[in-house]
């Protein structure tokens, strides 16, 4: 393609690029170099004048094309045009499309290690909470409750707060299980967790103690708290018709936690307010020294 002056206009073809360039040479009806000029005009017609060197890729009917417009210059460096040429270029495509395969691959991987991650961590949890509960009832076992009540009686030190244990049993159980089976002794222990559960506070933390004892820990709650908790606890289950075996009774030791007590002094002062119940007949709340 040249560049001309007006005058010799009428015997050349014009370009699609500028009214100044005009073709010297070329089958413009060989497609698709018309229609291929014609898209990339807004890109090249700026910079044409300049009589710099540029090349540019083109992608048209699926194929890529790697257009040059090389300046053609005088001697004495008069820019006279340019020579243009068209090539079709694999390497364009292939550049592409690795760059797309690329793109599906990291998101493909990307995305399985989130669903392994997913997995893992769901099943970290799923180990952390079967380790920590008892399986028959879902309630806590005691080595959780053994860290839970460390962290609480250091916070109740710390910030000077009430705390309080209730440990409670299932009077004569043995009887139960001996009349009804095992079985049904299962089925008490878990409705039993039922029922624990639905007279506590969130705050509050049930643990099954072992076989059929279990504790609550009550944070921010008195002896007074506690004892209210205990007795209402105590007739809630007295009233509760339990499947098979209808009437269940409990037991059931209070302590409020004396500053500078270790965790086991507080439990066992729990504990013996639990016998001292037993002692006096069952099915009723007894209070630690
Ligand atoms: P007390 O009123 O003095 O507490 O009498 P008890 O019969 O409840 O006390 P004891 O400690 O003599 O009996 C507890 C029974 O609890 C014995 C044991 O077989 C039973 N037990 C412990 N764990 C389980 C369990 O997971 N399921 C069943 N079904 N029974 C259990
Ligand atoms: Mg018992
Ligand atoms: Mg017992």
């Amino acid at each position: 393609m040249q560049k001309i002056k007006s005058r010799e206009i009428r015997s050349l073809i014009p370009t699609e690029f500028s009214k100044e360039f005009y073709y010297e040479n070329i089958n413009v009806k060989k497609l698709p170099i018309g229609l291929i000029n014609k898209n990339i005009r807004e890109k090249v017609y700026k910079i044409l004048n300049k009589g710099k060197p540029f090349s540019l890729v083109y992608k048209y009917n699926g194929d890529y094309y790697l257009i040059s417009f090389m300046p053609i210059k005088t001697i004495n460096n008069k820019f006279l045009g340019y020579l243009i040429s068209y090539s079709k270029n694999k390497a364009f495509e292939i550049v592409q499309k690795s760059f797309i395969v690329n793109i599906i691959l990291s998101a493909l991987i990307s995305l399985i290690i989130g669903i392994l991650a997913y997995i893992l961590f769901r099943d970290m949890e799923r180990f952390k909470h079967l380790a920590e509960t008892d399986r028959l009832t879902g309630l806590f076992n005691k080595g959780k409750f053994n860290e839970v009540l460390k962290k609480e009686i250091e916070r109740a030190k710390r910030y000077k707060r009430p705390l309080s244990l209730i440990i409670f049993d299932i009077d004569h159980f043995k009887r139960i299980n001996d009349t009804y089976g095992h079985k049904v002794g299962d089925e008490v222990l878990r409705e039993l967790a039922k029922v624990i559960k639905s007279i506590i506070r969130k705050t509050d933390f049930v643990v099954r103690w072992g076989g059929e004892e279990f504790v609550i820990l009550a944070p921010e709650t008195d002896l007074d708290g506690a004892l209210k908790l205990a007795e209402k606890l105590r007739q809630t289950v007295e009233k509760h018709q339990f499947p098979t075996v209808k009437n269940v009774t409990i037991s059931l030791g209070v302590a409020q936690y004396i500053d500078e007590e270790t965790p086991e002094e507080f439990i066992i002062r729990a504990d013996m307010a639990l016998y001292k119940a037993k002692e006096n007949g069952r099915n009723r709340v007894e209070v630690a020294n």
